[in-house]
Order: C-alpha cells, then structure tokens, then sequence
C-alpha cells in the first residue's frame, strides 16, 4: 500500500513530514541540513501518541544537528521515529520507502528499537542507510574524550586512576577491551554473564561501597544517571560515557560544575558512532581516516573544555555554543 505523506511547517526545522498507512505510523524530521545531509537513526517504539512520537522526532533531530556540528563533520541532523510495538520487516520496508522521499538529504540507521539486521532490510529499498556498526568507533570516541578531560585536568600522569563502566553493552564492553591491563577498573552491568566477560578482561565488578572512590565514571549503559537525587553528592573528578541524555536535566551541568565535576557533555563523548556514519556516506569508506577523525574528538573536547573554563560555564553550555556556531 502506497504512503500518505504530509508535510509539517515547524518553526526551527528544514522539514517535518509523517508517513501512514494501514497499521504504520513514522515521523521523519529534519532539523537541518545546512552542513550536509542529515544523518540520525530509526526510532521504533510503542509511543502513546502521535503527538510524543513528533517530539522524539523533533527533540533527536535537534540533537543530532548539534552533535554532528561539534564533531566537525559536514553533515545534519534528522531523526525517523515509527510507533510500533515491535520492529517488523514490513515496517522497515515502510521505513525505506519514506527515506527514499528526501532523496539523500536524509540518511538512517540503527538506533534504540531496531538492529543493523533491520536497517539492512530498509537498505534493500533505499541506498540511504548506515550498514556499518559504529560502537567500535563510540567506545574509541569515548576514551580518546576521556584521555582529553584528564589531560585538561592536569592532575595524574594518565588514566589508571579509579574508572567505572557502567553498562557492558556493544560500546561498553569495547571500552573494557580496550582497557585491559587497566589497574584500577570497574564495571557493573545487570546482566551477570556480561560482568563475568568484563572480569576475564581484568575487570572487578563494583560494589556500592566503591562508589565513592571512583575518580572517573563512563556511563555507557541508559541516561538519566545525573538526578536531582545525586546531582548534588557526586564526588567524581570526570563523568564522560556513551549513554545519551546522561542529565535529567540541562540545569545540572552547573551545578556539577560549581561541584567540581568535570562532566563532558554526551553528544561529544559519543559522537564516534556518527563520525562513523558520516564516513560511512563519504564512499569509499576509510577506516584509517574515520578512526583518526575520532580521535581527533579528543581535540574537541580540550577545545570545549577550555572555552567554558575562559568563559566560566559549564562544558554543556560551550559546547552547544560551539555548535550553534556552525549551524545559525
Ligand atoms: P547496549 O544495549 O548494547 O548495552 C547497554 C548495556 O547496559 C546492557 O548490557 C544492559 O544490560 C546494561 N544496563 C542497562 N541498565 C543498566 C544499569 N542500570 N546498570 C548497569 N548496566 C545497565 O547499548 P550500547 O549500544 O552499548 O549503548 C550504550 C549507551 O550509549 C546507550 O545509552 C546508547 O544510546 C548510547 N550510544 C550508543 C552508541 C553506539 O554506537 N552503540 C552511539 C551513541 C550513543
């Protein structure tokens, strides 16, 4: 069955456009593609309204338009999101279709919902898709950004101080394996076979009590770690992982900040993965430059790091500041 398209005016995005038929429902937004095509993943989630899959379409896009800006690529920001209970061939065929109406300007991937295996079904429709895993390249990202927080610190000779992984997931357990021999770290996952995996690393698994001597924390299981509970008892010198939307709210990047946490905001710790998308689109794919441009995430972050120590703000607030920069 053919989709029905319509198109939404929405102040602040390049444009927004819903996909229907019978029993599919998906919400394309493009927040902008003034530095390239916009890059983001495919949603599928069983929203409750259509109006809360608009705002995850809206509120992702936007994200992603700042995260690709700060990474120095050229390329945009674009969310698709689908209100389903579960993924399903015929709804990432769907997905395909409705990626093919922005004839490039749109490029999708995987994300929370959908597998590389179900993106590889919308790519037997549209060439407009990532193929490759970037959670090899987000684990690279996030060290390199944490080698550069404590290289801005200045206060240790180099990471082997007290390290938390939090969550051992694809970027997680990456991180660990790229850690091993690491003297003094420690992991925590609720899934007991993936902190066993961990500890054959070299890992210990943390107890509650050794929270408190954990110096730097990598959140790389779900966001919404930084709470109004915690926010203000948080005793870790850095907080810089994967998990996306690590603070319940923007709010608390000053409070960490006057707290002496150096908290690196999440969409530059973990924009390996779109760094890898963004290679990805540029064919021939080249390994060697997409991983030197991750690395070079860690010159972004001392950039971001030191622009907010100058202007006496948080990281966040740089950080979306140098964004805005390229985009406005
Ligand atoms: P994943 O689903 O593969 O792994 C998440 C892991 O966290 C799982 O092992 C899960 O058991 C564990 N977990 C969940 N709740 C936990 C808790 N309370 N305590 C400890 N462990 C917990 O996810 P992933 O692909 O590794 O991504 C990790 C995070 O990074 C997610 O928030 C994701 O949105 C974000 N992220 C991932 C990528 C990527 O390239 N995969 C890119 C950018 C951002």
């Amino acid at each position: 069955m053919a989709l029905q398209i319509e198109q939404l005016q929405i102040p602040g995005y390049e444009q927004v456009v819903t996909f229907r038929a019978e029993d599919f429902c998906c919400y394309i937004a493009l927040h902008s593609t003034k530095l390239g095509p916009a890059l983001g993943g495919c949603r599928v989630k069983p929203y409750s309204s259509e109006a809360e899959v608009l705002r995850d379409a809206l509120r992702l896009s936007k994200a992603m338009s700042y995260k690709s800006s700060l990474a120095g690529l050229n390329f945009g920001g674009g969310k698709c999101c689908v209100m389903a209970d579960t993924v399903t061939p015929e709804i990432m065929r769907q997905v395909g279709e409705a990626v093919n109406f922005f004839q490039g300007r749109y490029i999708t991937a995987e994300d929370v919902g959908t597998s590389l295996a179900d993106t590889a079904i919308a790519g037997e429709v549209t060439p407009y898709v990532a193929r490759l895993d970037g959670s090899p390249m987000t684990a690279r990202g996030v060290l390199a950004a944490t080698m550069a927080a404590v290289r801005h610190l200045d206060q240790w000779d180099g990471l082997e101080v007290p390290l938390w992984v939090q969550g051992l997931g694809k970027v997680g357990m990456d991180v660990v394996r790229r850690l091993k021999g690491h003297p003094n770290l420690y992991v925590s996952d609720l899934r007991a076979d993936r902190v066993t995996e961990a500890k054959a690393l070299g890992a210990a698994e943390l107890g509650e009590t050794d929270r408190k001597f954990i110096t730097v924390y990598l959140p790389c299981a779900l966001g919404f770690v930084v709470t109004p509970g915690n926010v203000h008892t948080l005793t870790y010198s850095i907080i810089c992982g994967a998990a996306n939307n690590q603070l319940a709210d923007d709010s608390y990047a000053d409070v960490l900040r006057r707290g002496h946490v150096l908290y690196v905001p999440d969409f530059l710790a973990n924009a390996g993965g779109v760094i890898c998308s963004a290679y990805e689109a540029q064919e021939p794919y080249d390994q060697t430059a997409c991983e030197a441009a991750t690395d070079r995430l860690g010159d972004r972050v001392l950039e971001v790091l030191e622009t907010a120590k100058h202007d006496g703000v948080a990281p966040l607030v740089a950080a979306n500041r140098l964004a805005e920069a390229r985009l406005y």
